[in-house]
């Protein structure tokens, strides 16, 4: 009997419990019933302990895992405050100057190279624009910033201030991070260039003298001035000439180049008959074009009268150029290349192609073409003397009359160039 039932039975009756089988039936029941309910308590009991337990230790783990997640928290906290303070020491002393505005025109930040360059040392950063503005006042910069806010990129050099070189580049970051001004002192960069284009134009200039002298020598040598020449002696003193040819054109091409650079190259700007000047050009190179076993076939129609502003000699120089490519880049292996100079109007601008069915240009050095001294890797092989400069003087020619030069070239079926050249009338 479950020992609960007896202490209430003993509670109750005593010691003497009623025996009627009845009575006796009953509390068998009510006894299995406590035992039945002994053993649930048990059960729960024993879950209650389980889930206890494992909620300690579900807590423990949690614990653990939160105390990991604030370490690297912090780890990661001081880790970016270390990455942004070496960026912003960076920022703040790079070489170049940086202002950051918003599409209000309202500056968030100005780094020290910036502030020094505008002498400005305010902790507000309210006057910054305006004291750039006036440090530079001569140059349009407030144009150059609200075309910014526009979202045009732009760039403005040879800014001169107090014996200093600046270059500015306007930069759009994004409306919500805002637009950026640099200021690079570039003075070092020029001097240096300067020195090394006057160097260049004094050693060009102090060569030209021999090598004329050389040039005026070998034309009376091969006149036989100085008495008859056997064919050795010819061929040798030909070869001579023409090594002191390229050599005069090398140096012309050089100081081209120094010119160009500093912005000194002078023309004389004139209306010129633009076909014209190209009918002169092809006829003075027939001499050159049977040289090398190429015809020359033209459709000009230098009576046109179509006029241009530009310098004569410099134009010349570009179709002179261009033409002699053509000429040099056919494959004297063919035997009889023909070189097609044609010229049209159309939208009031003169159009000139110089189509050659030479040696091409091998697509993927395209793009480097109008570099100074690239040389395509088949012209190398093919014509060994060259100086890639005459591209790049044509191209800065042509720019510098209002025009446009381009080219499209097939490697081993030939090369057409196109120049493009506005009509003043
Ligand atoms: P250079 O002819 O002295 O090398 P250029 O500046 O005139 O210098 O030309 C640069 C390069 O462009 C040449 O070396 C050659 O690779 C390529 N090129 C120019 N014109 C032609 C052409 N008509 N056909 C093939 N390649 C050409």
């Amino acid at each position: 009997m479950h020992k609960n039932l007896k202490r209430q039975l003993q509670r109750v009756y005593g010691d003497i419990v009623p025996q009627s089988p009845e009575f006796q039936k009953l509390l068998a029941v009510i006894s299995e019933t406590y035992e039945g309910r002994d053993n649930e308590y048990e059960l729960v009991e024993r879950s209650l302990e389980i889930s206890s337990k494992e909620l300690t230790e579900l807590n423990e783990t949690l614990r653990k895992e939160k105390e990991v997640v604030e370490r690297v928290v912090e780890e990661r906290t001081k880790e970016l405050s270390q990455e942004r303070s070496k960026l912003e020491t960076i920022a703040q002393n790079m070489e170049t100057g940086a202002i950051l505005f918003d599409h209000n025109g309202k500056v968030a930040f100005a780094n020290n190279t910036a502030r020094k360059f505008i002498d400005f040392h305010d902790s507000s950063l309210e006057n910054l624009l305006p004291k750039l503005y006036k440090i530079f006042a001569a140059y349009p910069i407030p144009d150059f910033v609200n075309r910014c806010l526009e979202g045009n990129e732009d760039e403005l050099k040879d800014v001169e201030m107090a014996q200093t070189s600046y270059e500015f580049k306007f930069q759009v970051l994004s409306n919500e991070t805002g637009y950026l001004i640099w200021i690079k002192d570039v003075t070092s960069e020029k001097l240096l260039e300067r020195s090394k284009n006057e160097l260049l134009a004094i050693a060009s200039h102090q060569l030209r003298s021999p090598l004329t002298v050389v040039k005026g020598n070998t034309e009376m040598l091969l006149d036989e001035s100085f008495g008859p020449l056997t064919d050795e002696q010819t061929k040798i003193i030909q070869q001579t000439a023409q090594s002191n040819e390229n050599m005069i054109t090398l140096i012309n091409q050089m100081l081209d180049i120094t010119k160009i650079s500093q912005q000194g190259m002078s023309f004389n700007m004139v209306d010129v008959p633009v076909e014209e000047v190209l009918q002169q050009v092809v006829d003075d190179l027939q001499p050159y074009a049977e040289t090398y076993k190429v015809t020359l076939s033209s459709s000009i129609n230098k009576d046109s009268g179509q006029i241009i502003q530009a310098d004569k000699t410099r134009l010349y120089q570009v179709f002179q150029n261009l033409i002699e490519n053509a000429i040099k880049y056919s494959d004297p292996e063919s035997g009889n290349d023909i070189v097609y100079i044609s010229s049209e109007v159309l939208d009031k601008k003169i159009v000139i192609k110089i189509k050659d069915v030479g040696i091409g240009i091998p697509a993927s050095e395209q793009s480097k073409l109008f570099a100074r001294f690239y040389r395509a890797s088949n012209a190398t092989k093919f014509v060994p003397d060259g100086s890639g400069l005459g591209l790049y003087i044509v191209k800065s020619i042509v720019e510098l009359i209002n025009g446009t030069v381009e080219f499209t070239s097939v490697e081993g079926e030939g090369t057409t160039f196109t120049i493009n050249l506005p009509i003043n009338r």
